[in-house]
């Protein structure tokens, strides 16, 4: 589902910015998460993604 509204496309995107990653099984993990939730490793990174930026 793409996304125009501009407003909540920042939305979107800073909310993808805030998703921790687990970089040992990958799963993703809220916000502020300090332990994968899946694996309960402590290993994770923010995942930095830029989107709704292609023209
Ligand atoms: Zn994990």
């Amino acid at each position: 589902m793409p996304v125009n509204d501009p407003a909540l496309l920042k939305i979107v995107e800073a909310r993808l910015l805030n998703k921790m990653v687990c970089r040992k099984c990958g799963a993703l993990n809220p916000p502020g998460a300090t332990k994968c939730r899946r694996c309960r490793s402590r290993d994770l990174r923010p995942k930095k993604k830029r989107v709704g930026v292609k023209k």
